[in-house]
This record gives structure tokens, C-alpha cells and sequence, in this order.
């Protein structure tokens, strides 16, 4: 972090109760988004932040928003954050709760999934601050339990997921209710058209923060590639990895899909993990069994966590110490997702990705997107399984496909390709540095 060495929390004018706090909660130094956002927040600027969980973004807004609204006043909410998960919200309420532990304000949250009763009780109680998911704010103040006119501070974080998950007419609605004088701040893990098109609807004369994912994979992250041949060799070599190696003691594992994750997860369970040491989550996993397997992981007592891409966003899981990549996945930015889970604020971490020939492909798009090449390694002395016929013919098709996305007039070189060797064909691309 090399832009950030002379500046201390000290600098950047937060108050003593706040200095206590984040002392207290072992940050030593500003993260860059920290020391870039938080004097332009203080000096009341609209800001638009590009930065991915694990940067510390969360602290960035959270600090000058504690200290702008200063002590407990009235009844009435005065800041808003609004997240796209109940996790997230629940996370963004933990940091508030720990940084403005000396500060007597007061916060709530507020999320879908549950009765409202006990969340109506705690907003009538008092607060300064809310954080919440649109629908249910929405849903609560259409109920006229939550009054809007001494709110002047709105943040929205991980705009691109809200904006994925469709909350657009939510936020809109909001807008609308809400005071229109107000300091506006805007995060987001990457920046298409569509959030944008959103930052310049919604912010005013707006200063850009950007923590690049180049920067935040590189400096925090050890990247590893290993070429592997196919499925089973995968598993061959997650069960290596996992065997050998005391250091892994907190791995996320990726899959894919909810069927891999779930065999995965039976193999692991049966030949590798104790089973009280592993769990799997997916989609299909129920809010409760996704919250527990989450904190069990956080809090260290299973060591492996297999899961499909619902949990690589967002949520803060600090200190893992691998992440896996057993499929390359599809959404590039869930590669930036997913090794985010690991190197979190100041530790390093590992990841790790397996790659198949028809990961290839993939593969260069996401180095493109992380503006890195991610260096490969020999694979370890383990069992090459032999790559069955239909498995070849699923990864010769695939390549294809994406051959045709690339060129509309490629012909397809599937039947002349059939007979030639899957491990021994890597073009020779990467030169030395990545063998078969
Ligand atoms: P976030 O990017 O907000 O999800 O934060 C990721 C993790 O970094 C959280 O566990 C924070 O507690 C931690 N963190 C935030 N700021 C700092 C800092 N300046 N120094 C060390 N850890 C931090």
C-alpha cells in the first residue's frame, strides 16, 4: 500500500472516540480507499467508490459517516446505507457497532426474511443510523414507522449486486421519499455501463475512488494456476492440497455448480475432512444453514467451506487462508469475488485455480480483467486420471463455442480435433512458465 505509508488514522482528523475505536479493532494504518475516501466524505463531497469487499470500504464510509453525525440525536434516522443481502447488512452493522462504540450512536438493521415487529420496535426506539435492504426499508416506511426528514446522508453499497438482484425500482422509490438534500455515496466492486448510468442519476458532481482489482489481487493475494487434465485429476489434486498441507486451515473451495459442491463436499467428508471440520453451501441451502456455516467458518471451527459462487461476494470472512478455485468460474468478476475472500486487510493469502483446456479460454479474459498474467505451477506428484472420451468431447465442444463467440465464421474444428492429445496440446502461449 505503498501510496498510503505516511498517513495514520491521526491524519485524518477523526475525533478520539473514533481513534479509540479503530485501535481497538487492530486497523494500524488507513487502507488506501480508507485515506482517499474519508476526507473527501468529511468534506461533504458525493463520492463514487470502485472497491471490492476486503479493501476495508466498509470503514471508509462507515468512519466519516460516525463522524459527521457526532453524538445521539433525537429519534429520527439521519443516515442511511442500503445493502443488497441480509449478510451484508448484518456486516455493515457489526463494523458500525464496533466503531461507534464510543460515540453513543445508534443503529439498526433491518432485512427481509423474518417479521418486521421486533425491527419496527427498534427504529420507534431511536436511531442514527439504518442500514438495510431496499425492500424492507421500503416496506417499513410504507407502514409510516420510519421518518425520513432529518435523513441527510445515503449510502449504496455494492451497487452492482443491488442493481444484479433487480433492486432498481426499490432504490428508486427511495429516492423519491427521501430528502433531496443530501450527501450521496456510492460503492460498487466494479463499474459497467448500468451502475454508471446510476452513479450519474443518483450523484452529484460526484469525486471517484478506486482501489483497482489489479492492485488488490497482486499486492494481497499469492495467485497459483495448475493445469489439470480433468475432473477427476481435480479431485485428485484438491485432496493433495488439502492432505499435505497443515497451513490450509481455513479454505473456501469453489465450485461451479450446487452438484459439484455437493459431491465435492460428500468426497472431502468421507476420505479427506473430519466431518465436523467441512460444510457445503449453495443456493439450494437454507438462509439458516448458509448464516451458521458462514460463522462457523468465521469463527474457526470448520476449516473448509465448499461453496458455489451465492457466498463469494460481500461477505467478510477475515483471515481465510486459500481460497480454491476447483472451476474457473464463468462471471469473471466472481474471480476478483472469490480470491477477495482471502489476503483480507493486511494478510496474505492464496489462491488457487484449476484449469482445464477448456478453462483456457476463460482464463485469459480474466487475466485481461485483473491486468496480470497468474503465474502457473507444476502440478504435484499426484494420480493422473486418464481424461474419459465424453469428458474430452465436453471440453473440445466448449472450445468451439467460445472459438465461435470469438470468430462467427469459424467452422469449427471439433471432428479434426478429436484425436489430439488433451494434456500435451497447451499452445505454447505462456512459454516456460506454465508447464503441463
Ligand atoms: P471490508 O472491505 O469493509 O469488507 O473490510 C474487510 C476487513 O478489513 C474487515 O474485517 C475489517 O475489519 C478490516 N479492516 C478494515 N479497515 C482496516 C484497516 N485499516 N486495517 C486493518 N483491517 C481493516
Amino acid at each position: 500500500m505503498e501510496n498510503t505509508a505516511a498517513i495514520s488514522f491521526e491524519d485524518l482528523k477523526l475525533n478520539r472516540q473514533l481513534l479509540n475505536a479503530v485501535a481497538e479493532a487492530g486497523y494500524k494504518q488507513p487502507t488506501p480507499v480508507q485515506s482517499q475516501a474519508i476526507p473527501l466524505i468529511l468534506a461533504g463531497h458525493d463520492v463514487l467508490g470502485i472497491a471490492q469487499t476486503g479493501t476495508g470500504k466498509t470503514a471508509a464510509f462507515v468512519l466519516p459517516l460516525l463522524m459527521k453525525l457526532k453524538y445521539p440525536q433525537g429519534d429520527h434516522v439521519r443516515a442511511l446505507v442500503l445493502s443488497p443481502t441480509r449478510e451484508l447488512v448484518l456486516q455493515t452493522g457489526e463494523v458500525i457497532e464496533t466503531l461507534a462504540r464510543y460515540t453513543g450512536l445508534r443503529h439498526t438493521c433491518l432485512y427481509g426474511g423474518i417479521g418486521a415487529t421486533r425491527q419496527i420496535e427498534s427504529v420507534r426506539n431511536g436511531v442514527d443510523i439504518i442500514v438495510s435492504t431496499p425492500g424492507r426499508f421500503m416496506d417499513i416506511y410504507l407502514k409510516n414507522e420510519i421518518t425520513v426528514k432529518h435523513l441527510n446522508t445515503l449510502v449504496l453499497d455494492e451497487a452492482d449486486k443491488m442493481m444484479d438482484m433487480g433492486f432498481m425500482p426499490q432504490i428508486r422509490k427511495i429516492l423519491e421519499v427521501i430528502p433531496t438534500k443530501r450527501q450521496n455515496l456510492l460503492f460498487s466492486a466494479t463499474f459497467p455501463e448500468k451502475v454508471e448510468r446510476l452513479s450519474a442519476e443518483f450523484l452529484e458532481y460526484p469525486t471517484r475512488v478506486e482501489v483497482s482489482p489489479q492492485a488488490t489481487t497482486s499486492q494481497m493475494v499469492d495467485q497459483v494456476l495448475f493445469r489439470v487434465p480433468n475432473f477427476r485429476t481435480k479431485v485428485f489434486l484438491l485432496e493433495h492440497l488439502l492432505r499435505q498441507n497443515e497451513d490450509f486451515n481455513r479454505v473456501m473451495v469453489f465450485t461451479r455448480t450446487k452438484e459439484t459442491a455437493n459431491n465435492i463436499y460428500k468426497f472431502l467428508e468421507r476420505k479427506v475432512i473430519p466431518e465436523e471440520k467441512i460444510r457445503v453451501i449453495h443456493a439450494n441451502k437454507g438462509q439458516n444453514t448458509r448464516i451458521n456455516a458462514m460463522n462457523d467458518f468465521k469463527n474457526g471451527d470448520i476449516s473448509v467451506l465448499v461453496t458455489t459462487d451465492v457466498t463469494s461476494r460481500g461477505i467478510d470472512v477475515s483471515e481465510v487462508s486459500h481460497v480454491i478455485n476447483f472451476d474457473v468460474p464463468l462471471i469473471y468478476e466472481d474471480y476478483v469475488h472469490r480470491i477477495g475472500r482471502t489476503g483480507r486487510a493486511n494478510s496474505r493469502g492464496q489462491a488457487i485455480t484449476f484449469m482445464t483446456m477448456a478453462d483456457e479460454y476463460h482464463i485469459k479474459k480474466i487475466e485481461a480483467l485483473i491486468r496480470m498474467e497468474i503465474p502457473g505451477q507444476d502440478l504435484p506428484d499426484i494420480t493422473i486420471a486418464p481424461t474419459s472420451f465424453e469428458e474430452k468431447q465436453v471440453m473440445l465442444r466448449e472450445i468451439d463455442n467460445q472459438r465461435r463467440r470469438e470468430d462467427p465464421d469459424f467452422q469449427g474444428a471439433f471432428h479434426e480435433k478429436k484425436s489430439r492429445p488433451v494434456q500435451k496440446s497447451a499452445p505454447a502461449r505462456r512459454g516456460s512458465k506454465r508447464k503441463s
